[in-house]
């Protein structure tokens, strides 16, 4: 879920944002970092991928929906490559699974 709203950022920026993302430049730039911030991600301006899980109003969100918050403690995260946020299989996982 973290990932599909970095993603949605990105659309936001290239349509609404200030300072869209052109060829050869930064790809996470202030704005997208700025914007992500005010959702509750934390892109490591540049390089894109999350710093910290996801708070603020991103959490509040999906609290609402029922997700809980990954527990990151146990490191079982699923490898998925060199993806822009490592965290959000955990986010997806179904929060059925873990009330078994
Ligand atoms: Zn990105």
């Amino acid at each position: 879920m973290e990932t599909l709203l970095h993603e949605q950022v990105h659309l936001w920026q290239q349509n609404f944002g200030k300072d869209p993302v052109k060829p050869g430049r930064v790809y996470h730039n202030k704005e997208f970092v700025e914007k992500c911030e005010s959702l509750g991600l934390h892109p490591k301006i540049g390089e894109g991928y999350h710093l910290k899980l996801a708070d603020g109003p991103f959490e509040i969100l999906m609290r609402e929906l029922g997700i809980t918050p990954p527990d990151l403690s146990s490191n079982r995260r699923t490898s998925t490559g060199t993806g822009s946020s490592g965290c959000w299989i955990l986010w997806a996982r179904s929060p059925r699974a873990s009330r078994r």
